[in-house]
């Protein structure tokens, strides 16, 4: 693979970064996600799709892990990856992460930095891996937060988050997705 471990968690969230702001240009919520595995190669990427496929599982990270999982054929073949992500996941993708068995997280924003954040629970990432963390027979995972945020940061706010903002971006739209209030994000939706 080549390179330092440093050098990977920059270009692969670059890569992360760039999904999120395909995100935006398509009119999906601006969370972006990349899966490289144990040797430091990228084996899925994608971002939020949930208005696109009518899905609201469809998190940044679910799109990305879904398109690892694809690739490998086989979910064993992903435990010990690396999951890049643009924001800190939310409860249902800790729970999709967790399964999975990553050996790391890295993600850029923190929840909080998303407009209207409340997550479901109050729960985070860094909360869920402690607990894991604690199970003799659960796959340890390492949380890496703030990494790359301000350029995160950066790209959530390009996002129209408000009602009257979604209404100003989409005025010449005929979807009706496209003209429903935004959702209350928990953190990646
Ligand atoms: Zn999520």
């Amino acid at each position: 693979m080549g390179g330092t471990e440093a050098q990977h968690d920059t270009s692969s969230m670059d890569r992360a970064l760039r999904q999120a702001e395909a995100a935006v240009r398509s009119g999906q919520t601006p969370f972006g996600a990349v899966v490289v595995d144990r040797q430091g190669s990228l084996i899925g990427e994608g971002h939020n799709r949930a208005r696109a496929e009518r899905d609201r599982a469809a998190h940044g990270e679910v799109v990305a892990i879904r398109d690892a999982w694809r690739r490998l054929g086989e979910r064993r073949m992903l435990a010990g990856a690396t999951l890049y992500t643009t924001c800190d996941p939310c409860l249902l993708c800790s729970v999709v992460i967790t399964q999975i068995g990553f050996r790391r997280v890295v993600f850029a924003a923190r929840g909080a930095d998303v407009p209207t954040y409340k997550p479901l629970l109050g729960a985070n990432l860094v909360e869920a891996a402690a607990w894991v963390n604690a199970q003799a027979d659960w796959t340890p995972l390492e949380v890496v937060a703030d990494f790359m945020r301000e350029r995160a940061v950066s790209i959530l706010a390009t996002f129209p988050w408000t009602w009257t903002q979604t209404k100003a971006a989409f005025a010449h739209s005929n979807r009706e997705e496209d003209a429903c209030p935004p959702p209350r994000p928990s953190s990646c939706s």
